[in-house]
């Protein structure tokens, strides 16, 4: 047992169960211990590894996108151009890079970096160094403006809430201790009703059925879904997730690149639940476009031509590695289809680039 899992043994014992939320916002943040505030999880050395780690690629490729909705909503004199959970930073910087194309793009946006841990705020803080942006811990906290933003496997770590559907009712899935108290799964007794944020396809799921809940999410989307209606602009979610909404377990742990047991160290693997976008889509209020897979998005945004320049200049071992992740970011047999992308607009707005209008 890790020492963040003793202490969560004690906080069971003296408190009682946790909800999977409780759990997953302990391991992932816990100020000590926890997997994003202890030291950097992405890349080679750490848990995982994400699309803007893989390849400068994509940052590019989705900074041009948020500057193609800005030009397409008649080109706003002030907005926010905003990430959720820029992670190393890395996505921004090459988004940054890329819009050099746009320079109008740059005067009016102000950058804005949504972040929740300190560490990798201090990491984001080295990655864009001579530029202007900015860090927040909210939407809440921003000036009402347009806004333009991207959130690349943001929403798989925000926190679920688990239930199993029991003859009785809803019952929660949560946290507790075994004998020995080691950490172990129970259940609660039947609740009444449905719990909160069950998409009517998960309210009709058969009896024996495991949903999730993301509210955190969609509390979240709401918010971008309110700020898009009165402001404009254009939002997009890319992550591994499911459309349509349905029953099912996706919670899952990552330690060093590969799938561990949830409970067995808590604050030594990411926790991650596939995403909801129906749910998500839903809480906006705004009009959605997709999902689409990343590997169409990324190849209708040009991605070929773009493989096809880098690898103009490049050695042949560069050109080679560009191929190859070229290959990770597109191939549906690799992220191009287990990842996908949502974008969400005010109603009436073009649709944005790479979307089916
Ligand atoms: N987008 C990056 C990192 C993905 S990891 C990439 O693609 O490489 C998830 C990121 O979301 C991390 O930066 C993590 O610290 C951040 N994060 C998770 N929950 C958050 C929250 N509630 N508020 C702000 N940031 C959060």
């Amino acid at each position: 047992m890790t020492p963040l899992g003793r202490r969560l043994a004690r906080r069971i014992r003296t408190q009682g169960s946790l909800s999977v939320a409780e759990y997953m916002t302990a391991c992932l943040f816990d100020p000590a211990e926890g997997v994003y505030t202890r030291a950097d999880p992405l890349g080679r050395e750490g848990h995982f590894t994400t699309a803007p780690e893989i390849s400068q690629m994509f940052g590019e490729l989705l900074g041009l996108w948020a500057g193609a909705c800005w030009q397409a909503q008649g080109r706003p004199a002030r907005c926010l151009l905003i990430e959720l959970g820029p992670g190393r930073g890395t996505l921004m910087a090459d988004a940054l890079r890329a819009l050099a194309l746009l320079p109008a793009f740059l005067e009016a946006a102000e950058v804005v970096l949504i972040e929740a841990s300190p560490g990798l705020r201090a990491v984001q803080e080295r990655a864009l160094a001579g530029r202007v942006v900015r860090w927040a811990d909210s939407l809440d906290d921003l000036p009402e403006a347009p806004i333009f933003l991207l959130a690349n496997e943001f929403f798989d770590a925000l926190p679920i809430r688990q239930y199993l559907k029991t003859p009785e009712g809803w019952a929660e899935r949560r946290v507790g201790l075994d004998e020995a108290e080691r950490l172990r799964w129970g259940l609660s007794t039947p609740l009444p009703g449905h719990p909160p944020g069950l998409t009517p396809a998960k309210q009709a799921a058969p009896v024996g059925a495991l949903v999730e809940t993301c509210t955190a999410g969609e509390t979240i989307t709401g918010e971008i879904g309110r700020r898009l209606r009165t402001h404009g602009g254009a939002a997009l979610a890319v992550d591994y997730g499911y459309h349509p909404s349905t029953a099912g377990e996706t919670f899952q742990a990552l330690a060093r690149h590969k799938t561990t047991d949830p409970l067995s160290e808590p604050g030594r693997a990411d926790l991650t639940a596939h995403v909801d976008f129906e749910a998500l889509a839903t809480a906006s209020g705004a009009t959605a476009h997709g999902p689409v897979d990343q590997g169409r998005l990324l190849q209708a945004l040009g991605i070929e031509a773009r493989a096809q320049t880098l690898k103009a200049k490049a050695t042949p071992q560069q050109a080679a590695d560009i191929d190859i992740a070229l290959r990770r970011l597109t191939a549906p047999d690799q992220m191009g289809r287990l990842f996908k992308a949502l974008a969400l607009t005010a109603e009436g707005a073009p649709a944005p680039p790479g979307f089916p209008a």
